[in-house]
């Protein structure tokens, strides 16, 4: 198995697709994640075959036996990134090889057979070709492509599955803020931890979710919209939120996030704000933030700005941050100047209105 094979896919158009006035109605005020297209792709793998059965054919529910082992041991993976409406009508999408080799590394974690990375992308682009119709028109929105794997062996025996399910499904998305990027307030949690050194954190596994759903929801009990995460040795360092990556601005202009030490999910956001960061003239560290610290420098004024990134939201001030002891605010508890700046660029290039001399865009339509 090699990252350069692939398929030949069998397309079974749906039949009965949503006429294009429901479509036009639904993409009006789409949301996120409730909204699918016609068609899915799957493939199919057997141990000793290989991956097989390629097919673009209509969204529908799958049969699933009782005894299917990702319902019981959580063999699954995904991944999400975005197709975008060129200015020319085209289609694109933002760095789907990076999602390719990210999908490859979880799959390696959870003992899972890898989708070759061609595969992978090929999937992507026959189902963005089927669909290519609710890829939105508009400046705020995009195309959420989910890429899935699970375990559909039929057995309870804890291994590793002998088969596996690939799918890409897709989900037309509106502008993540309503009127207007708003900072968001995070809550730090002191009695859940997302991921431990050797654990699941650097894969995009849908058991590491599970697990710090209870958190998100504590979060939400104290009022805050996203919960943040500590090491799970010492509960000292800031890691990450549930599900995006944490950045820190100081007053001498220097950006920071913490390190991948393996418990944090390398985003492709957090690589490239890294990359553009650098390129912007900042100074750009890799280093442990002990949450003491983050408190003492928002205090002190040495901190200026905080944000998220992820694929959902793109870039996301950070205002507020509570514990159950305390509260503090990052600057005037506003967006920030170089997060607004880093989040402008970002997207620019995402939807092709800035150059791209870094080769992120990549052209589907
Ligand atoms: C997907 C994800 C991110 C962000 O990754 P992107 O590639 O930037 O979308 C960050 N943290 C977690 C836990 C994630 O699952």
């Amino acid at each position: 198995m090699n990252g350069g094979e692939t398929l030949d896919f069998e397309i079974r158009p749906n039949l009965q697709p949503v006429a294009a006035a429901e479509r036009s109605a639904l993409m009006a005020n789409p949301g996120f994640g409730r909204i699918f297209t016609d068609h899915m792709v799957t493939v199919r793998y057997a141990e000793g075959k290989g991956w097989y059965d390629a097919r673009v054919e209509a969204r529908a529910p799958i049969p699933m036996d009782p005894a299917t082992a990702v319902l019981h041991y959580a063999q699954e993976i995904f991944e999400g990134l975005k197709a975008y409406r060129a200015a020319d009508g085209g289609v694109t999408m933002f760095r789907p090889d990076a999602n390719a080799a990210r999908f490859r590394a979880s799959a390696d974690r959870l003992a899972m057979a890898p989708v070759p990375e061609r595969l992978f992308l090929d999937c992507l682009e026959a189902l963005i070709r089927a669909d290519r119709d609710w890829v939105p028109d508009d400046a705020e929105g995009s195309l959420y492509l989910r890429p899935f794997q699970y375990a559909s062996e039929v057995f309870l025996g804890v291994k590793p599955s002998s088969e596996y399910l690939f799918v890409v499904i897709a989900s037309p998305v509106g502008s993540y803020f309503k009127g207007g990027v708003q900072p968001v307030s995070v809550w730090v949690s002191r009695d859940y931890t997302r991921a431990a050194r050797g654990g699941t954190g650097a894969a995009k596994c849908g058991g590491n979710y599970a697990a710090s759903l209870v958190a998100q929801a504590e979060a939400m009990q104290h009022g805050c919209d996203q919960v943040v995460f500590l090491d799970a040795t010492e509960f000292k360092y800031v890691e990450e939120l549930g599900g995006m990556n944490v950045f820190f601005v100081f007053d001498d202009d220097s950006i920071a996030t913490p390190p991948l030490s393996g418990s944090i999910l390398p985003g492709i956001t957090r690589e490239s704000v890294l990359r553009l960061a650098a390129e912007r003239g900042h100074a750009v560290r890799e280093e442990p933030y002990p949450f003491d610290q983050w408190r003492d420098d928002a205090r002190s004024g040495r901190l200026r700005e905080a944000f998220a990134c992820g694929t959902a939201a793109v870039i996301t001030p950070i205002g507020t941050v509570r514990d159950a002891e305390a509260e503090f605010t990052i600057g005037d508890g506003a967006a920030g100047a170089v997060t607004m700046g880093l989040r402008e660029q970002l997207v620019s290039i995402q939807r092709g209105t800035a150059p791209d001399p870094y080769g992120w865009v990549h052209r589907v339509l």
